[in-house]
């Protein structure tokens, strides 16, 4: 059970939702982190009074040190300031809720200080989750996921006595706002359309990554490199209601699931109180009101990145990181309003088709293929 933890990445969605269960269980909170949200830190701050203070922007973090100048609350600025917060000495979990591979680099100096990972922060496993999961083992730092599917997978392996004993992974998938168009009909949806998720709140770039599909690719590496299974052992299946959160299938046959109300907060707590379990104010699923929970085969046709990242996974190497700077830039273009909706996987299919991929990558190699793709994106 953690008592201290650090949160890189707080002032997002996820690490709002985090600070919310870290009060409601009385846990300390030894670093906070953001990027440039400075009123939204200095109001965590003077809450929750974490010894250290990271805005990777170097001017908030200039004016977050005059805003807590009353406090004695530590401020540090730029990227690698994450790596301290990643590896303040008091929290014994990281909580990495950064969005892109940014977070990369202090989830691995978390992982040498042996800290409990609460991962949130997918693109990092998708982009080097061999390096991850190896470097776990090695220094023996528990991985815990926050991501619900991977959540609810990691429930259902509590008592799993092997890999070899799974057939496969099942990843349940909302479909996204998009879902059952057409591709001339998703081809006009416009940002603001995409950000409109039906069943979850997110940051705006995982909740894009769900209108396109690319979160479900992302999230099948991503349970492949945290369970160690090939790409045929994890499949996905459309479930609107976001009610079932995963499934295991068993070799004899059995199918375990995990159900509850869409709250980012249960998967959170969970990776804290992890093997136990906290009591939990928020309201719990009612079976008897809750909608017929219906699963259906996802559209690869219409919404062509949960292919893309399929044909990275079975590539292997580089090729995921690749898929995945191409995808960020990407989502980052379309944010903006300067690309359409297909223009993402087109991009992205460009990326991976002009740059190369490296098996059994090392850490400077994956850096090297995510700059290059990111290149290829943005055409510089
Ligand atoms: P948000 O966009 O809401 O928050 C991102 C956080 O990271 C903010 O604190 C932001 O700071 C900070 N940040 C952004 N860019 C940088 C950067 N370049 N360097 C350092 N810090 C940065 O994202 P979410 O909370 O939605 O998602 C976080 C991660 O969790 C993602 O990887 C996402 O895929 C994953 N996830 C999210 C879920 C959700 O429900 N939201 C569900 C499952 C997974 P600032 O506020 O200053 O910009
Ligand atoms: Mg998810």
């Amino acid at each position: 059970m953690t008592n201290t933890i650090s949160i890189l990445g707080s002032t997002g969605s996820i690490g709002r939702q985090t600070l919310d269960v870290a009060e409601q269980m009385g846990l300390r909170v030894a670093a906070l982190t953001a990027n440039s949200s400075v009123e939204r830190m200095e109001a965590q701050c003077r809450r929750f009074r974490p010894r250290l203070a990271v805005m990777t922007d170097e001017s908030a973090a200039k004016d977050l040190a005059v805003r807590l100048a009353d406090t004695d609350i530590k401020v540090l600025g730029g990227f690698n300031a994450l790596e301290e917060a990643a590896t303040a000495p008091e929290a014994g979990t990281v909580v990495t809720a950064v969005v892109g591979m940014v977070g990369l680099k202090p989830t691995l100096a978390a992982i040498r200080e042996k800290k409990r990972i609460a991962l949130a922060n997918k693109e990092t496993l998708v982009c080097a989750g061999e390096l991850v999961m190896d470097a776990a083992d090695t220094y023996g730092a528990e991985i815990v996921p926050v991501d619900s599917e991977h959540s609810a997978i990691f429930q259902c392996v509590q008592g799993c006595a092997g890999r070899r004993e799974i057939r496969r992974l099942i990843l349940t998938c909302s479909g996204g706002p998009f879902y059952g168009m057409t591709r001339a009909e998703a081809g006009k949806m416009t940002k603001a359309d995409a950000l409109k998720h039906p069943n979850w709140k997110m940051g705006p770039k995982i909740t894009v990554d769900c209108a396109t599909l690319m979160n479900k690719g992302l999230e099948v590496i991503e349970a492949m490199r945290l369970y160690r299974l090939p790409l045929e052992q994890v499949s996905v299946v459309i479930h609107r209601q976001s009610i079932v959160h995963s499934l295991v299938e068993y070799r004899d046959g059995a199918v375990l699931a995990q159900l509850g109300t869409p709250d980012m907060r249960l998967p959170i707590r969970y990776a804290m109180t992890y093997p136990h379990r906290g009591e939990s104010p928020e309201e719990s699923l009612d079976l008897l009101s809750c909608p017929p929970l219906t699963f259906a085969a996802p559209d690869r046709e219409t919404f062509p990145c949960l292919r893309l990242a399929e044909a990275a996974a079975a590539a292997g190497g580089t090729a995921c990181a690749i898929l995945n700077a191409a995808n960020e830039e990407a989502v980052g273009l379309f944010l903006a309003g300067q690309i359409g909706f297909y223009d993402i996987p087109r991009l992205v299919e460009k990326a991976r088709a002009s740059v190369s991929v490296t098996q059994a990558p090392d850490l400077e190699e994956i850096l090297a293929a995510d700059r290059e793709a990111r290149r290829a994106v943005l055409g510089k």
